[in-house]
């Protein structure tokens, strides 16, 4: 065993009811896990069994990047929660976004206008480039920026398993209750 799922640093009914414990149940304890497994199982043999998932993610192509990719994704999204914590960022990271966006809700709502009309399953990405300055970009499926050499600060799941069992077909209701977890003293640091 290469990989391991990390150990979530809440309850699985932490996050409620902005995200249920039964999503939690299933989204970390099922589909995460899943992704652990598969890789574990796809690397045996290969010359990415003893490598980095940040390595994975830059060199590898077919299964062993879609899983190491939804690996790491998805220990980043979950690790960017709390259930009380900072709700707005700050030091850095605050000034870049009132920088690159004009002010934080500005930026919430160009984040979220991402997350709602990126088209199937993806990720929505606040990034960091190398002059500083932050972008939002869409990914597709298991997409990941550090692929093409930018730093991730914040990602919202937009997969249907993400949000189904709490908001069924409601994506931008599972939007706009993301930002009521998001912990920004996590997030702050990532700049
Ligand atoms: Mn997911």
């Amino acid at each position: 065993m290469n990989f391991e799922l990390p150990k979530l640093p809440y309850a699985l009914d932490a996050l409620s009811p902005h995200i249920g414990a039964k999503t939690l149940e299933f989204h970390y304890g099922k589909h995460h896990n899943a992704y652990v497994n598969n890789l574990n199982s796809l690397v045996k043999g290969t010359s990415f069994e003893n490598a980095s998932l940040e390595l994975i993610i830059k060199e590898a192509e077919g299964g062993i990047y879609n899983n190491g990719a939804q690996v790491w994704n998805h220990t980043f999204y979950f690790f960017g929660f709390s259930s009380e914590g900072r709700r707005e960022p700050l030091g850095e990271l605050a000034g870049a976004i009132n920088k690159s966006f004009g002010s934080f809700n500005q930026f919430k709502e160009k984040f979220s206008n991402a997350a709602a009309t990126l088209f199937g399953a993806g990720w929505a990405w606040l990034v960091k480039k190398d002059n500083g300055s932050l972008d939002i970009i869409q990914e597709s499926n298991a997409g990941n920026p550090l692929r093409a050499g930018l730093k991730p600060i914040l990602t919202c799941d937009v997969w249907e398993h993400a949000y189904y069992l709490d908001y069924q077909n409601r994506r931008p209701d599972y939007i706009n209750a993301f930002w009521n977890i998001v912990d920004w003293d996590v997030i702050s640091r990532r700049y």
